[in-house]
């Protein structure tokens, strides 16, 4: 067993999707050290540099939360309580507010960094015994738009590929992302295949000249908002050319003449031109990716985090699906996750309009098994608030309590003065972390303190589907406790006692593979026990697989056999008109600000940021700009600019580069506040767009003004 040394466990690091093995041995006295875990199937021992400095983030307690503390006004200071004081006050004002404004008055927001396991809890409380949908995520800014996106063209939130495709495929599409700073050890698999095989070709989609797109074979530098009239484009030039795989599309997809009709309403070159691209640009992506013997497509934010998102995830699948390249070695559509188990997040159905593996709360069959199973209360119709409505309802008095666990939304939300707007309004926040660097802890009534990374059992699943334990290997500091545990003695003391009667966290496993089973994720066969033995699996894993096949580790690579999770088992192509719906430029605000991460920072640094080796990389926030727009501007380098917006301002230092596109801005989304003159919180300026259907914000187009300050 992987626990039976307790000074040195394997588990995987807690930052990105990639979710790279380590090895973390205790040397006592608070010494730890960390490596990679050659045995890891996703990672193969490699780490980047924010995983290799992990331990430091539990090894420095300076920052951690060590007991509760409370205040009964927002004038008072927050003053050490007991963990009964805490929570017996908490769940006497839930009550009160439950009574008096109904459960949807109260909810939870969470993290894509919580366990399974604390989803799965906080998930079960709210939905099954308090009587509300209002619980939503962190990762509803990250992944909600490639999850409508494979439902509605594959069935099913389902990433099909695995890691090893990648030494598999000869055409990588890399759009909207930067995994060479971002997915670091999924991108040095891409580079070391193409230095072993020169011939495979890289095509990035970005505003900016990233160091991914730096080594891309064809750097397509579009205008922010014009993806799909880039992917439609493509595709129109795959059916002029004949490359497409009509066998595939007659034998198993749906929308074809219907994609061929949208796609042929725009030439190449009237989209070359709203791309600000070239015409023979597109038709070189075409082909690079018709020669392909396998094409995979990685994204992330770039296309997700968009007022039209969803519609970006379909219209890049439709490649997928018009040229057969799914369900093959080396072929599909792979989603890059942000966040270590946002995926897990998902099993549970941790969202505002989800149910447990990955059940559909607005389907009444789905709703009446989930509480069978819960044997709890009438789950509610009605989709709860999502991250950023969560807030809006707070701010109108719609919500009035709210409890944040492991995120920092006074930093991560867009348009933060609304946010703040909402805490401030709020008649009670509970704040559930592990550090007081949160620039969200301010505004709690309640703070509790929790256990971080290897304090704690866990489970986390990553982007390829992979699900792996992560063990305890040291106790958390002070009175901090695991967040399974707090939520289950706060379910207690809301009066569930029978229901929430778990032992540990293993329990609270057991349930969770016990309510997938029959569904397309069915890990009925996983365990604790399984888990260790096997270091990790990707699902589905039913039991009878598990029974069958002693070797069996899951299912590497999904729809070989070309069979889709809708209903009538055949993929649908999407017809997607190519509008952006984003914030128009103005006059007064004629640049487009665009947002993102820089290589060894992690969300809003609250853990990144107390590691020196990670802060001499890039330390301040920055706006980068391009030399005819600062020129015009009279703005140089490294001066203080001004960038506002009508929401609100930022001051930061001026990054005059040819990078980045005409009229395109971009800041790293991590700063909060740095002196009193300069600050540079990117989501002052963001707007609170959001896609219709995904409800993710439109975080890479908002309208702005650089002047220098
Ligand atoms: Fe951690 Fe992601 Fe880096 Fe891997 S790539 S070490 S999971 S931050």
């Amino acid at each position: 067993s992987i626990l039976s040394n307790k000074k040195q466990v394997k588990s995987t690091c807690s930052y990105c999707g990639v979710g790279c093995g380590v090895v973390l041995t205790d040397h006592g006295k608070g010494k730890l050290t960390l490596e990679g875990d050659k045995s890891h199937p996703s990672s193969k021992g490699m780490l980047c540099s924010k995983g290799m400095n992990l331990h430091y983030t539990v090894m420095d307690t300076s920052d951690r939360l060590l007991y509760p503390t409370m205040r009964y006004n927002r004038d008072m200071p927050l003053q050490r309580v007991s963990w009964d004081q805490a929570l017996d006050r908490t769940a006497a004002v839930f009550k009160a507010i439950i009574k008096k404004y109904g459960p949807d008055a109260v909810g939870f927001y969470v993290s894509g960094q919580c366990s399974t396991e604390e989803y799965y809890v906080i998930n079960k409380l709210i939905k099954g015994f308090i009587g509300s949908n209002n619980i939503d995520t962190n990762s509803r800014l990250c992944m909600s738009s490639a999850v409508v996106g494979y439902k509605l063209t594959l069935g099913e939130d389902s990433v099909p590929v695995c890691y090893d495709d990648i030494e598999l495929a000869d055409t990588f599409l890399v759009t909207g992302a930067n995994p060479a700073w971002a997915h670091p050890i999924i991108w040095r698999r891409v580079e070391a295949h193409k230095q072993a095989n020169p011939h495979i070709k890289i095509i990035v989609v970005d505003p900016r000249r990233t160091q991914t797109a730096s080594q891309a074979d064809l750097h397509l530098q579009i205008t922010p908002g014009t993806d799909v009239t880039l992917t439609n484009a493509i595709g129109r030039a795959l059916i002029e050319n004949d490359w497409i795989d009509t066998d595939f599309i007659v034998s198993h997809a749906d929308g074809f003449e219907a994609y061929k009709d949208q796609v042929m309403q725009r030439s190449i070159s009237e989209a070359a031109e709203i791309c600000g691209i070239s015409s023979d640009e597109i038709y070189l992506a075409a082909r690079y990716i018709h020669e392909a013997k396998g094409f995979m497509s990685m994204w992330t934010m770039g296309v997700n985090q968009s007022v039209i998102g969803v519609n970006k995830n379909l219209s890049l699948i439709d490649l997928h699906l018009i040229t057969g390249k799914i369900g093959e070695e080396g072929n599909g559509p792979f989603s890059l996750t942000g966040q270590p188990n946002a995926m897990g997040g998902r099993e549970v159905g941790g969202l505002a309009n989800m149910l447990p593996a990955h059940r559909d709360l607005l389907n009444p069959a789905h709703r009446e098994e989930v509480q069978a199973f819960w044997g709890g209360t009438k789950i509610s119709d009605k989709p709860g608030f999502t991250a950023t409505e969560m807030f809006e309802a707070l701010a109108d008095g719609r919500m009035k309590a709210i409890w944040i666990v492991c995120t920092n939304p006074m930093v991560s939300l867009p348009n933060i003065n609304a946010v703040e707007k909402g805490l401030q309004n709020a008649k009670y926040v509970v704040v559930q972390d592990i550090s007081n660097r949160s620039d969200t802890v301010k505004y709690a009534d309640v703070v509790l303190p929790a256990a971080s990374w290897a304090e704690k059992n866990s489970v986390f699943t990553n982007s390829e589907r992979r699900i792996t334990f992560l063990p305890k290997l040291i106790n958390a500091p002070g009175e901090a406790k695991d967040d399974t545990q707090i939520i289950v003695e706060f379910a207690q003391k809301m009066g569930f006692e029978k229901a929430f009667d778990y032992q540990n966290t293993a329990e609270v496993y057991a349930e969770h593979c016990r309510s997938t089973v029959g569904t397309n994720i069915d890990i009925s066969g996983l365990s604790y026990e399984v888990l260790q033995q096997k270091r990790s699996v990707q699902w589905p894993y039913p039991q009878e697989m598990a029974i069958q096949d002693p070797e069996y580790i899951g299912t590497k690579r999904l729809f070989t056999d070309n069979q889709f999770y809708t209903a009538n088992r055949r993929a649908k192509i999407h017809a997607v008109p190519d509008q952006n719906q984003s914030e128009a430029l103005s006059k007064e605000f004629p640049l487009i600000l665009t947002t993102g991460r820089i290589r060894d920072q992690w969300h809003t640094m609250t853990k990144t940021g107390k590691v020196n080796k990670l802060n001499q990389h890039i330390s301040q926030p920055f706006i980068e700009i391009h030399p005819k727009d600062a020129a015009e501007r009279g703005i140089t380098e490294n001066q203080i600019v001004e960038v506002k917006t009508i929401r609100g301002e930022a001051r930061i230092k001026a990054k005059i580069t040819t990078d980045i596109k005409q009229g395109v801005c971009f800041m790293p989304m991590h700063f909060g506040k740095i002196q009193e003159k300069t600050f540079g919180r990117t989501n002052n300026l963001t707007n609170t767009l959001v896609d219709p259907r995904s409800k993710e914000p439109d975080f890479k187009y908002s309208a702005v003004q650089v002047l220098p300050y």
